[in-house]
C-alpha cells in the first residue's frame, strides 16, 4: 500500500502513474475539493505536452512571445520556439486527479495528514484515525507536514509569490517579465483583458507588486498569492520508507519559480524505482535546478544598472537566438553557450563570490 499526501500536480500525477503500474494507492487531500485555493500563475513551457495531454479546455491561452523588461523600460522580445501554456490551475489539478482515480487510485478528500508512527509497521494519522501503509509520500507542498514529522524539513528558504488576477490591457500572445521588481515580476495574460500579475519577493512587502500594478494600470479581481520553496540541493527526499516530491522536496526552478513540470518529472522517476528515486530525480532535473539556483543567486545581487546592461546584452541577436531555441526548463543545456557567445556576461559571475 502506498499513501500519497497531497493531491496537487505532483501527488496526483504520481498516484496516476503508480496506479497504472498496478500499485495500490491512497491519495489524501486535506481540502474538500482538488485544486483550491489557487496559488499559482499557471504557466509552463511546451515541455508539459511531452508529459500530459494538453488538448483540454483547462488551457486558456497559448503565449507565443516572452518579453523581458529592464528597469529603464528597455525590453527584449523572444519568440518562443513552442507556445507556452497558460491554464486554469484548479481545473488542471482536477484533471490529473481524475486520471489517477480512473486508474484505480483512491482519492480521499477532507483527509488531513497529521503525523505517523513507525514501530515495525508504518501507520499514518489521517484526521483522527490511524491507517497502515508500506510507503509514505509527501507531495504536500511547500510546508510539507510529511517532511516536518519525519525530520526531513531542515532549514529551507522561501519566497513570497504575491499575485493577483487583474483587469488590464495586455497582448494575449505575450508574457512579460519585469526585472528590478523583487526577484522579478510577471504579467501573464489569460486573454487581452485579464492577466495574472505578480512579484516574487524575499519578504512580504507589496511595494513592488503595487508598483507593477500601477505600471500596467491594473485593477485586482482576486488574489492568488502563496509561498514558493527555494531549491535546496541538500534536501533529503528519501528516509526509510518516506519520500518527498514536488514543492515538499523544493523541486522548483529558482529562475522563474516554476515547479509544476519539475514535480511531474520527479513523479516519473519515483514510479520507476523508490529505492533509486533520490539518485534518479537529481540526475533528471537536479543539474537544471542547481544552475537555476546559481543564476538566481547572481541576479539577486543585481542593481538597476546591472539589469539594464543585462537586457542590453541579451538584445543582441546571437544571444536572443539561444534563448529562442532553448527551453527555460533546461537551463543547464544552454547557460554555457551564452557565456561562450558573449564573454561580457562573465562579469556578472563575480556576484557568486562577492557583493
Ligand atoms: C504565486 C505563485 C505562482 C506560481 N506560478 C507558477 C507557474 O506559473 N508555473 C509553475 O510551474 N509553477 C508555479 N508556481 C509553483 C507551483 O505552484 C508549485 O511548484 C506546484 O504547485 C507544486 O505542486 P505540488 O503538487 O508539489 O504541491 P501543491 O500544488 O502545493 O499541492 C500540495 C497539496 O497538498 C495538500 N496538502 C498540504 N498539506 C496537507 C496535509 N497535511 N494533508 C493532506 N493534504 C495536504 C494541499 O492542499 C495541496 O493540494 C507558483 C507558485 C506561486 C505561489
Amino acid at each position: 500500500m502506498i499513501s500519497i499526501i497531497g493531491a496537487g500536480p505532483a501527488g496526483s500525477y504520481l498516484a496516476y502513474l503508480l496506479a497504472k503500474k498496478g500499485e495500490k494507492v491512497n491519495l489524501y487531500e486535506e481540502h474538500s475539493v482538488v485544486g483550491s485555493p489557487i496559488q499559482c500563475t499557471g504557466i509552463t513551457t511546451s515541455s508539459l505536452k511531452g508529459i500530459l495531454d494538453m488538448d483540454h479546455d483547462f488551457v486558456l491561452n497559448k503565449a507565443k512571445y516572452a518579453r523581458i523588461f529592464s528597469p529603464n523600460n528597455n525590453f527584449i522580445e523572444i519568440k518562443l520556439n513552442k507556445s507556452n501554456y497558460v491554464f486554469d490551475r484548479d481545473r488542471f489539478d482536477r484533471y490529473i486527479a481524475n486520471l489517477a482515480v480512473n486508474e484505480g487510485a483512491k482519492l480521499h478528500l477532507k483527509s488531513r495528514y497529521n503525523g505517523c508512527s513507525n514501530n515495525g509497521k508504518m501507520k499514518i494519522k489521517i484526521n483522527n484515525g490511524f491507517r497502515e501503509t508500506d510507503i509514505l509520500v509527501g507531495a504536500d507542498g511547500p510546508f510539507s507536514s510529511v517532511a516536518k514529522t519525519n525530520g526531513m524539513f531542515n532549514n529551507r528558504n522561501f519566497v513570497y509569490g504575491i499575485q493577483a488576477r487583474c483587469n488590464t490591457k495586455c497582448d494575449e500572445e505575450k508574457i512579460d517579465f519585469y526585472l528590478g521588481y523583487g526577484c522579478f515580476g510577471w504579467v501573464v495574460p489569460e486573454n487581452n483583458k485579464i492577466a495574472r500579475i505578480g512579484v516574487a519577493e524575499y519578504n512580504n512587502s507589496t511595494k513592488d507588486f503595487e508598483r507593477l500594478l500601477k505600471l500596467r494600470n491594473a485593477t485586482i479581481i482576486n488574489y492568488q498569492s502563496g509561498m514558493i520553496p527555494v531549491y535546496d540541493p541538500n534536501v533529503i527526499t528519501t528516509k526509510n520508507n518516506v519520500y518527498l516530491i514536488g514543492d515538499s522536496a523544493t523541486q522548483v526552478k529558482a529562475t522563474t519559480y516554476g515547479g509544476i513540470i519539475q514535480g511531474l518529472l520527479a513523479a516519473k522517476e519515483m514510479t520507476k524505482s523508490f529505492s533509486d528515486y533520490d539518485k534518479n530525480w537529481r540526475k533528471a532535473i537536479g543539474r537544471d535546478l542547481l544552475v537555476g539556483l546559481y543564476a538566481r543567486k547572481v541576479m539577486d545581487k543585481f542593481n538597476e544598472k546591472d539589469y539594464n546592461e543585462f537586457v542590453d546584452l541579451f538584445s543582441q541577436d546571437k544571444l536572443k537566438k539561444i534563448l529562442e531555441e532553448n527551453d527555460r526548463d533546461y537551463i543547464a543545456k544552454f547557460a554555457f553557450k551564452l557565456f561562450i557567445k558573449e564573454p561580457r556576461l562573465l562579469k556578472f559571475l563575480k556576484y557568486l563570490f562577492f557583493n
